[in-house]
Parts: C-alpha cells; structure tokens; sequence
C-alpha cells in the first residue's frame, strides 16, 4: 500500500466545533495505525470568512488533545506552504490547464448580469437558477464568445473567473469507505467558479491540487461535503491524475442531542453545555463561549468521547486511551448514520477519567483552579491527598472545588438543618468530651480519629451513626464530602476542634 498521508483542512472561519476535532482525531488515528502522516493544511482561500486569531485557536486545540500534526505551517515538511494563501501562485497554472483541456471555461459576467440571470429564470418559475450547463451558453464568457474576443478581454484584465464545465447527465461513481459505492448525477452541480477573480483559487479547485500535490492518500472528511464530492472527483479526472485519487470516507454527523440535525453552537447555548473544543472570544463581537477544556473536561477524556461519536469497537469497552484507539480504530467500524451528542454520556467518560488518572497528573489542573478562586498556597503535597479523597466524587475539574474547597479555606456558612431538630443536650456533652480528647489524641490519623469517636459514643450510649452527620456539617458545611475522619485527618488538631466549636455555636 502507498504510504497513508491523511490531512485536518479546516478554514480558521471561528471556533473548533466538536465535529471538527472529531475530523482532526479520526484523521490522526488513521495516519498513527498505518504508520502514515497526519497532516494540518489552512484552508484560507476565503479572505471574507477569515477570523483573526482562528488559526492559533486551531494549532492550540489540537495541542490540548495531544494530536499534533506531523506537517503543519508551525512544523513544514516537504509539502509545503501548508496554509492555501501562501500557495496562491500555484493554482492558476490547474484553473488554465482546465480551460485549455475544455473542461473549463474564462467568466467575464459582472454580477449585475448574474442577478439578472436568476432573475430571469425566476420569473420564468425555473426552480434552478445555477450557472450550470443549461445557461452557461447564454452568458458572457469563453465558451460563448469568439476565441479573439475571449483573448482581448483577458488581455486588458477585464475581471474575469475560472468556472468549471460540468457535463450534465453523466453519473459519478466512488467508492465511500464508510458508505459503501455512491453514485451522484453531475446534473445538480452548478459550474462552481474555480478561481476568482482576484487570483485566489475557490476551495473546490484549492483542495484538489493541493491533495494531489501533498500526496493525499485518504480523504477523511465530515459527510456535509458529500454533495462537493462529485465536483472533486471530476477535477481528479480533468485534471489528468484520476488514477492517484485518493480514497474517500465521509464521517458522519454529529446530532443535536434529539437527533433532529447537526450540533451547532447555538445548541450548546440553548442547553448549557460546549460545543467547542476550547473557549472562543470571536474578535469582532467579543463575545466569548466555554469549550469542553473550560468546563472542566480532560483531553483524554474529550478525545475518548469524540471517537466513539461514529465509530465503535465491536465490543462493549468504552473507555480507550489514545494508544488503545489508535491499535483499535478502523474506518470500516465508523457508522454511516449520525451519531447523536449526549451530555451526561459526555460527563461520564469524564468521570471515568479522572477516576483513572493519578493525582499527580490531575494536580497542575486542581491546583490552578484553586488558584483562580483565591487560594494560592495549596501546598502540593496535601493537595494530592485530597485528589485521591476526592476524585471519585468529581465528574468535572471544578467539582475538586465544590467538593474540597474546606480543605483548605474554613466553610463560609453551615448548613444545620438536617441536624437541629434531633439535637439535644447529650449530643451536646459527646462533642465537647470529644473536643477534650482530640486535644490530647496521640497519632492524629483517620484510624485513631474513628476510634476515639465511637469509644465515647459507646460510653455515652449514643449511635455513632447519629454523631457522624453532625461531625461531618461541622467540618465541611453539609452533607457531603469523603470519610469524615479522613477530613478530619487531613484538616488537623487544631483547625478540627476549632470547627467543632463554631459548629457547637450555631446549634441550641
Ligand atoms: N476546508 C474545509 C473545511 O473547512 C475542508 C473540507 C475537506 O476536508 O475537504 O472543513
């Protein structure tokens, strides 16, 4: 087999919605599983949709998931320029090449002209108003005009675009990796412009060439450019390189969590989740969305949920580690249907995850979220005993705050209702006899904590199962958190017996 070259040819047009990534990690699995490369190419041939600050946005994503490409315009390799407006010059040599093989035509009409085409055809109730076949021989270009007309016009510059010549009525034929054979009728394609008129290719001519000459073996793309498909495959042949084209596989479409169309940013907002990898500040209107990153997903995480939206192993696993799917993933198991996008499943790998990762891998992240909230001197040691207390009870990064914060700052409130009604006075007199022999408690550890509980609770002939809810709001504020005596293990003697006073205050 000829040597796997896949590429991610995104157009930095905004964020990077999870389709997207899911593109780039289904692109990446591919090239990692066949020894092959895996390729960033900018697809910025549209001047009018380019974003400032798009591209990083991009280079930085695919950084946080950990699937770097092996060529990109950070990293060239030998294919070089990898971003479509610094390859600008090599185009229009194909555009000509076209034109002079007659599957390609000069366009001189001015978009008045345009308009007024449509127009004409509307009023004549004509559903199709494309420049295709079935008008193009009415308007000014190439193929209407003399040879000696085309030349003079050309020659003065008058502006002027590349269309395609699509034959109507002819049926492309391809084989789909994913979909099986497909067959698509030239006839519902317009003459899709090529090169515009400022010089700068279209995307259907741009990513042709450059897949050809970036030696692109497989084509792994979202399934909504299946309908571009047939223009491709019939400039793969125009061109003369119809025997190099490489395979074609269209992903399929990520749902809407009802499954009634695609995911769209709009849908994150209406529901409360991310739809983008990272958070996005869209520079024109500053407006500024969470992504997956922010809300406090892992990568690991987000990559293992991506990947099983449209593709399976056959078994029941569900949760792969970037190695396992990348021996694991093959295009035959990815589905040709949608595949619809489900929060809580989301949450769920996420909780998986950091269950499974160590602490010392979870603390930088732990540690900076304390940081943001005010709390800098989280000394890392401590910090790591927590996590492990902790992590089974968090499913996203920020609940390492909600359920630990009193490690390390005292509760600002605490909440004794669930208490107050079945408190009295011998409840009281346990908790100050405990308070006396904490104060003189030898280890200071979970075990002799607990011992000590229960051997005064036995002595006062008091349930320790009804001392145990009180112990733990005094401590952390509420009804929850780990093992109350491992809280109370790590909070210490003194800040332990202290809680245990405020707490007393607040009840009758
Ligand atoms: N530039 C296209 C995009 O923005 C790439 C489509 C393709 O992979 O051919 O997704």
């Amino acid at each position: 087999m000829e040597k796997v070259r896949v590429r991610f040819a995104p157009s930095p047009t905004g964020g990077l919605h999870v389709g997207g990534v899911r593109t780039a990690l289904f692109n990446y699995l591919f090239a990692r599983k066949h020894k092959g490369d895996f390729i960033l190419r900018i697809e910025d041939t549209d001047q009018t949709r380019y974003v400032e600050g798009a591209e990083q946005y991009i280079f930085d994503c695919l950084k946080w998931c950990g699937i770097s490409p092996d060529e990109s315009p950070e990293n060239p390799g030998e294919y070089g320029p990898y971003r479509q407006s610094e390859r600008k010059h090599l185009y229009r040599k194909y555009a000509e090449d076209l034109v002079r093989k007659g599957h390609a035509y000069y366009a001189f009409d001015t978009p008045e002209e345009i308009e007024a085409m449509r127009e004409k055809l509307k009023s004549e109730g004509k559903g199709n108003q494309q420049y295709g076949y079935a008008v193009r021989h009415t308007m000014r270009n190439s193929l209407t005009l003399s040879a000696e007309e085309t030349e003079a016009l050309l020659k003065i510059n008058f502006p002027h675009v590349i269309r395609i010549k699509m034959e109507p009525n002819e049926l492309v034929v391809f084989e789909d990796v994913i979909r099986g054979r497909i067959e698509m009728d030239t006839s519902s394609v317009d003459d899709k412009v090529l090169l515009k008129a400022d010089g700068m290719p279209t995307y259907h001519l741009a990513v042709v060439v450059d897949d050809y000459l970036m030696k692109i073996s497989h084509v792994l793309r979202g399934e909504e450019w299946l309908p571009s498909a047939p223009v491709h495959i019939q400039l793969w042949k125009y061109l003369g390189w119809g025997h190099q084209m490489p395979k074609w596989a269209h992903l399929p479409l990520i749902l809407k969590p009802d499954g009634n169309g695609k995911l769209s940013k709009r849908d994150g907002e209406r529901l409360g989740f991310p739809v983008f990898a990272m958070h996005w500040t869209d520079p024109r209107t500053r407006e500024t969305v969470k992504g997956f990153r922010e809300f406090g997903f892992l990568p690991e995480a987000f990559l293992n949920l991506l990947a099983l939206l449209g593709w399976n192993s056959g078994t029941e696993q569900e949760i792969f580690s970037l190695e396992e799917l990348t021996e694991q993933f093959s295009l035959e198991r990815v589905h040709s249907s949608g595949a619809k996008f489900d929060f809580e499943k989301a949450k769920w790998f996420n909780h998986e995850w950091i269950k499974r990762t160590p602490a010392s891998g979870l603390l930088p992240l732990v540690t900076e979220i304390y940081r943001e909230r005010g709390i800098e001197n989280t000394e890392a040691e401590k910090m790591a005993f927590v996590i492990d207390l902790i992590k089974d009870r968090c499913t996203l990064l920020p609940d390492f705050w909600d359920q630990g914060y009193y490690f390390f700052q005292r509760p600002g409130s605490i909440d004794v209702t669930p208490i107050v009604s079945k408190w009295n006075e011998k409840k009281d007199l346990f908790f100050n006899e405990l308070i006396r022999t904490l104060e003189v408690m030898d280890f200071w550890n979970s075990a002799n904590l607990e011992h000590g509980f229960k051997e005064i609770a036995a002595v006062n002939q008091l349930k320790p199962g009804e001392l145990m809810l009180p112990l733990r709001i005094m401590l952390v504020g509420g009804k929850f958190g780990p093992g109350v005596f491992d809280i109370a293990a790590v909070l210490g003697r003194e800040e332990t017996i202290e809680r245990i006073r405020q707490g007393l205050a607040e009840l009758p």
